[in-house]
């Protein structure tokens, strides 16, 4: 049963969905230190990046495993409740995904997704945090390839 009025629902979608969560705030901080600076949720890229670097013509998308439906991810759990909600949510999700990664590929921006469970795993392995920041940094200085998933 849904108890939310529509205006508390609202109010918790955006939270659920708020910038400045812990996996964002951790990957800044680990590309801050090794000396990139970008800039934070830039309004004027398509799909307000949650990282820009206009010196490499690079988007950086950290995802929600959830929200954004990552495969075979132990976080991409299905809610057994009101799966029509739920499905539309996250059809409408994937089609803003695959529209902004299309488009910035137009605009000649370089896209990278980083999965949230991927963060989760830098924070608890720290040979592998090095792993995915070295793969990083060679996407973001490499203009070979405009699109990637770690
Ligand atoms: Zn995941």
């Amino acid at each position: 049963m849904d108890i939310l009025t529509p205006e508390q629902r609202h109010k918790n979608m955006s939270a659920i969905r708020s910038k400045n969560t812990f996996p964002e705030i951790f990957l800044r901080k680990q590309l801050f230190a090794l000396g990139y600076r970008y800039r934070i949720n830039a309004k004027n890229i398509t799909g307000h990046p949650d990282l820009y670097f206009r010196k490499y013509n690079t988007a950086i998308f950290v995802h929600g495993c959830f929200w954004h439906r990552h495969k075979n991810c132990r976080y991409s759990t299905s809610p057994t409740t009101r799966q029509d909600f739920w499905n539309k949510k996250f059809e409408t999700n994937k089609k803003r995904d695959n529209f902004v990664k299309e488009e910035l590929g137009k605009q000649n921006i370089k896209c990278l997704i980083i999965w949230e469970c991927t963060i989760k795993n830098m924070k608890k392995d720290p040979e592998f945090k090095i792993r995915i920041l070295k793969e990083i940094q060679n996407f973001i200085k490499n203009n070979s390839v405009n699109f990637m998933e770690l």
